[in-house]
């Protein structure tokens, strides 16, 4: 744990005691701060009374008597509405924070040693982040990882060398002077707006990473990203993309000309490109042969030239075009860190990839089954869409506002839908004509069905991506997929008994 120094006799109150509450908590009391600790959940005061901090009526205390209200990130700081508490510290004028916050400033004041890496985005973090720490630690470099991933950040090791931070825009927001000594801002698409407001101030809260960062890693193909790149035209600035060729393209691809060429516009220090390994092959259809993409070639992008690195092993962790942006995203911190990333490919095969994310838990003969259960919304379940052949999908839940509307089924290989929960009629009438559908009710009789389908055809894959929210039958997405690993390890030992 990481003692919150810099707050030394000061008087904070802290609300929400959920898992980085809680450590902030522990920090500031191991420090020297004088706390006041609440939360909604009434469970969650007597945990932190049982383990020592000091809790309380927050309603009661008088907030002009506190220096600092440290929120937990789940907590409203500006929309739908602040929080009351957020309303009583602005009206007493004190500092609102997050843990990301008192950790940044603990560092900077006084583990100089500490350097920081932190990665924020739309889309990836948690895998990046995962990735990163993953290559670091297969090359000898001693890592710690935390932040919106595994660890609160003020558990880490205060003796560590380096800590590579996943941190949200709730957690960016809490945490107005964070400085990392490398930023990664992977991509920006529309989201929490719910909690921002609009589009334009969740944006400008993910750009605020890699402002105060000294180093950035900007995810080049995102076209805010790219946006900001261009606008700032920073001289310490990497950059990472991927180049996929598709059907349609007829220029002649690949070679430095083309790696070069895909990071221009900005004048990034350098940075890595992955890009198609093209395959000549005969389609029944087309009189000569064509190339296709079949695999990942990576190149660093430096002023010197181009240097070709290797190539993406093909790893169920790894699949599909949104892991290639990882990929390059993760080897180029390294290069921002002055390590060479050639060294870091021969460790991507053994990246085990995180649970429910494209997670592969059984194979039964030709038949594989793929847990997904992190795709909530539709755009998560195209990325899995996009990167397998072959599908049998299992979908439903509790559907977001705009449903399967944004999914065009043409571009994917599914043989058939099999839905579940709440949303399963919606997405009938969604992807009429589309796809052949099968309701099921629950996740269990899904398996079954799409199991047994896809056996008939001789294999494919059985995935559940619902494109939904999982409240309506389970605890969490997490819940959901760990019971659909569980009904397949079952299903599998029951065929081998
Ligand atoms: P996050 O931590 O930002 O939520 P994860 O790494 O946990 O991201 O990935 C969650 C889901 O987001 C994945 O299952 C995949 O569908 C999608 N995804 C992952 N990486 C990317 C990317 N670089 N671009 C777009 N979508 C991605």
């Amino acid at each position: 744990m990481i003692a919150a120094e810099t707050f030394k006799g000061k008087s904070v109150a802290v609300f929400g005691l959920g898992g980085s509450g809680l450590a902030a908590a522990h920090a500031l009391h191991a420090g020297g701060a004088r706390i006041l600790c609440a939360d909604d959940k009434p469970e969650r005061v007597v945990a932190a009374r049982d383990a020592g901090l000091a809790t309380g009526d927050l309603h009661a205390a008088d907030f002009a008597g506190f220096d600092a209200l440290l929120l937990a990130p789940g907590v409203p700081l500006t929309h739908p509405e602040p929080h009351w508490t957020v309303a009583r510290a602005k009206a007493a004028g004190i500092e609102i924070i997050g843990d990301i916050e008192v950790f940044d400033r603990e560092r900077r004041a006084r583990l100089p040693g500490l350097k920081l890496v932190a990665i924020t985005g739309t889309n990836g973090k948690s895998t990046t982040t995962a990735l990163l720490t993953h290559l670091l630690t297969a090359m000898g470099i001693a890592v710690e990882m935390g932040g919106n991933i595994g660890r609160p950040a003020l558990d880490l090791d205060p003796a560590a060398t380096l800590a590579v931070l996943e941190v949200s825009s709730f957690q960016i927001d809490l945490a107005p002077t964070l400085s990392p000594d490398i930023g990664v801002l992977l991509n920006v698409t529309f989201d929490h707006v719910d909690r921002h407001g609009t589009f334009e101030a969740y944006r400008s809260i993910k750009e605020r990473l890699v402002e105060g960062s000294a180093v950035a890693v900007l995810g080049h193909l995102s076209q805010e990203v790219n946006a900001y790149a261009r606008r700032v035209q920073r001289a310490d600035a990497y950059g990472f993309a991927v180049d996929r060729f598709t059907a349609t393209d007829t220029a002649p691809r690949g070679g430095d000309f083309h790696t070069a060429q895909v990071l221009r516009g900005v004048d990034y220090v350098g940075g890595v490109v992955a890009h198609s390994r093209l395959e000549s092959r005969e389609f029944a259809d087309a009189p000569r042969l064509r190339d296709v993409h079949a695999g990942w070639q990576l190149t660093v992008v430096q002023p010197g030239g181009d240097r070709a690195i290797g190539a993406i092993p093909d790893v169920a962790s790894l699949r599909g075009d949104h892991n290639a942006e990882n990929v390059a995203a993760a080897l180029t911190v390294l290069l921002a860190l002055g390590h060479d990333p050639a060294d870091a490919v021969p460790h991507l095969a053994s990246y085990p990839g995180l649970p429910h994310r494209m997670e592969e838990v059984g194979r039964e003969g030709e038949v594989i089954f793929v847990n997904d259960s992190k795709a909530t919304n539709a755009d998560s379940s195209k990325t899995a869409l996009k990167a397998l052949a072959n599908i049998y999908w299992i979908a439903g839940g509790k559907a977001k506002s705009d449903g399967l509307t944004t999914l065009d089924t043409a571009q994917y290989d599914i043989r058939h839908a099999y839905l579940i929960g709440e949303a399963a009629a919606r997405f009938e009438s969604e992807l009429a004509g589309a796809v052949p559908v099968t309701q099921c009710g629950t996740l269990d009789k899904a398996l079954e069905a799409a199991a047994r389908d896809a056996a008939a055809a001789g294999g494919g894959v059985v995935l559940l991506s619902p494109a939904c929210a999982s409240y309506d039958q389970f605890r969490s997405f997490e819940d959901r997929g760990d019971v659909f690993r569980t009904l397949v390890s079952q299903r599998l030992e029951a065929a081998d008994g």
